[in-house]
Formats: structure tokens, C-alpha cells, sequence
């Protein structure tokens, strides 16, 4: 699946037919902790499994890098709504690196 994947880093275009993870059901925003368990930085993963490494443990993406993920065809697709409109509206609130989060306090 990962070979399905492509980027359309210099290419501002939305390209229609394709199917945009960050518009699916099963894309899902999950904290990854660091090392120190004192921050976290945000991935996002499909929930439906199609995201493996070659030796086939699970593939987690960059949450800023999301909006940048687009298949020609995925079987477990669930959209969650017009993918033009959202990709734009995600693309102008997505930041533009990692950001580090604090451990909330308790
Ligand atoms: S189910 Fe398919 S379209 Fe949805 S997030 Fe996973 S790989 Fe992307």
C-alpha cells in the first residue's frame, strides 16, 4: 500500500478522483510520546491497517505532512464529506513542522 502513496509536495493542485486519507473515517489523529514522557508530537495512522512498514508493522505519518497523502484507489475508504473543501481548509490550519506538546498537568 505504502507504494500507493505519493506526495504532491510542489504541486498546489487538488487532484480530483484522487482519495485523500485526511479525508477518510479511518485517518486518526494519535499522540506519540517522546522518550522523556514529558511531551508528545502528533501522528496520524488508518485505522483500517492499510499503512505498514516492508516488514509489516504499522506505518505512522506526520500530522502536518497529512493533508499530502492521496491514493488512486483504497477499499476501505469512508469519506467524510467534499474532499476539495476540506484538504484547502486542513492545508491553511495544518502547521508547517512538528510541533512538541506538553504532558498536560495533573
Ligand atoms: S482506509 Fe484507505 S483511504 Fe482511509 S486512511 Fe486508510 S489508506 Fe487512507
Amino acid at each position: 500500500m505504502d507504494e500507493m502513496l505519493e506526495t504532491f509536495e510542489n504541486n498546489e493542485e487538488f487532484y480530483s478522483g484522487k482519495i485523500y486519507c485526511a479525508n477518510c473515517i479511518h485517518c486518526k489523529l494519535v499522540p506519540f510520546w517522546q522518550e522523556n514522557g514529558q511531551s508528545y508530537v502528533l501522528r496520524v495512522r488508518c485505522a483500517a491497517g492499510k499503512w505498514k512498514k516492508k516488514l509489516g508493522k504499522e506505518k505512522y505519518y506526520k500530522y502536518f505532512t497529512i493533508f499530502r497523502r492521496y491514493l488512486d484507489e483504497c477499499d476501505a475508504y469512508e469519506d467524510m464529506g467534499d474532499a476539495k473543501e476540506f484538504i484547502r481548509e486542513l492545508r491553511s490550519i495544518l502547521p508547517g513542522k512538528d510541533e512538541i506538546f506538553p504532558a498536560p498537568e495533573e
